[in-house]
């Protein structure tokens, strides 16, 4: 082993141990793994017997299970790399400090003797190379590895591509974080920071809305992933750990010198890969972030509050892709609204009870047009576009052999007239789409066709066959 510790910034237990987790950080992370367990569990109880009590559809919505399950498969796949990359930098790093930190970053060659044939690294390159080695500790890593990048001959290009871009964008977060940087500076990168991730967020969301279709939807069920992704420049500022001197993992004993063998303080053997760490926990600032985690947390829980607050139409934009939250319909009172009112908020509901649209989950909430009709507050042509917003089937000619066959899908859901459902007639002929031979053979409503209904219910609509 050589004696490295009086040219290196750091020790060799620092370099070795750089995936060392400290204990608190994988307590921290087995107890936030179990309660989000748990607690993902037990909303998918709660929502499961919700939905089988109200009877609207007893199964769980795709986009929730898969919100539910992502948490744990990225929790999963990224504990699996990071153990990777622990077990082959501890391989790796007893090399890198016998060499004196001359050895290619890419190719892994050790160029204290000649220089690498493929990158033209050589033993001049040794500081930039210690200080690259050194920078995860040390928390600049972004600002030595461009500087190592752009001194190296022949970097390969994709390295220098991100060092320049994706590097930017981290060098700037060093800065923020980074105590001994002039208040202007670090202002500078915050401002940096903010512009830059709302404006990619900003072209993703675009993207996502012009080009998937219903992307808002998509949007929306991102959830609790997808609001950690808007408020992560909040993380950066307030990030509550700063690097300061070398200190014993153990008891926080801080160093006396730099290749110092056993804490002073515990007796614990600082030679051992992290048993020194330089990570430093800044009470104050972490104080400080309670209110705006607190925020970040409760935020959603108020959103139907906040987007309740806003203009119509972009409430209305929000709404009918997500759905309107629920009793917005029941708390409306047609009798007291005026007549193009009632109008647009009938239009919002047939808007919502559209074929692709996100429907209206409670029952409570379908009465509007209904009310509104027996009022007389709307045309009563309103009455036919609630019977059609709810009631569509789609008709296709298979052909298997010689034989053609006519196959009807029909689509009915919940009625939006009460009790007097709407019905999807067959057996009436007609050459224009208007009736020709009135009269229907049979008839389907919803009650037919919804499972829970068809177990549940004691008596049905009765048919005019029957
Ligand atoms: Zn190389
Ligand atoms: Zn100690």
């Amino acid at each position: 082993m050589s004696d490295n510790s009086n040219t290196w910034p750091i020790s060799r237990s620092e370099l070795v141990g750089r995936y060392r987790m400290p204990n608190r950080n994988r307590n921290i992370l087995l107890i936030g793994g179990a309660v989000m367990l748990v607690g993902n569990i037990a909303v998918f109880f709660l929502i499961s017997s919700m939905l089988q009590k109200t009877g609207v559809d007893s199964t769980i919505p795709f986009w929730l299970l898969s919100t539910l399950s992502i948490p744990f498969l990225v929790l999963a796949i990224s504990l699996a790399i990071w153990w990777q990359m622990k077990s082959r930098w501890e391989a790796e790093a007893p090399r890198i400090w016998d060499a004196d930190g001359c050895i290619c970053p890419w190719c892994k060659v050790d160029v204290r003797s000649e220089p690498c044939e493929a990158h033209g690294i050589d033993a001049s390159h040794r500081d930039l190379l210690v200080a690259y080695y050194a920078s995860p500790m040390l928390d600049n890593q972004a600002e030595s590895y461009k500087r190592l990048v752009d001194a190296v001959p022949r970097s390969p290009r994709r390295t220098r591509l991100f060092a320049g871009h994706l590097g930017w964008f981290k060098r700037q977060a060093e800065t923020i974080r980074d105590h001994d940087a002039d208040p202007a500076t670090r202002k500078r990168a915050t401002i940096n920071v903010f512009l830059t991730w709302y404006a990619l967020l900003a072209c993703i969301v675009t993207i996502v809305i012009l080009v998937v279709p219903d992307g808002m939807k998509y949007i929306f069920a991102s959830g609790f992933a997808g609001w950690m992704l808007l408020m992560m420049p909040l993380f950066f500022i307030f990030n509550p750990m700063s690097i300061g001197p070398a200190k014993c993992k153990a008891c926080g004993q801080q160093c006396h010198e730099k290749d110092q063998e056993i804490c002073s303080e515990c007796g614990a053997d600082l030679r051992k890969p992290g048993a020194v760490t330089r990570k430093e926990w800044n009470k104050r600032k972490a104080v400080k972030a309670i209110p705006i985690l607190i925020a970040i947390y409760v935020l959603p829980f108020m959103m139907d509050f906040i987007v309740g607050q806003l203009p119509t139409p972009a409430r209305q934009a929000i709404w009918s892709t997500i759905g309107a939250p629920s009793g917005y319909f029941a708390n409306l009172d047609p009798s007291t609204m005026t007549p193009p009112r009632v109008e647009e908020e009938a239009n919002f509901m047939l808007q919502l009870a559209r074929p692709d649209g996100p429907g209206i989950m409670y029952n409570f909430d379908r009465g509007f047009i209904e009310q509104s009709l027996d009022l007389g507050l709307l045309p009563e042509s309103y009455r036919e576009d609630a019977a059609r917003a709810t009631v569509s089937a789609t008709i296709e000619l298979e052909e298997t052999g010689g034989d053609r066959q006519v196959v009807v899908v029909p689509r009915i859901d919940d009625s939006l007239l009460g009790n007097k459902g709407p019905r999807l007639a067959f057996g009436g002929i007609s050459i224009d789409g208007g009736p020709w031979s009135p009269g229907a053979q049979w008839t389907l409503v919803h009650q037919d066709l919804d499972e829970w209904w068809r177990a549940n219910a004691s008596s049905r609509d009765p048919r005019p066959e029957s």
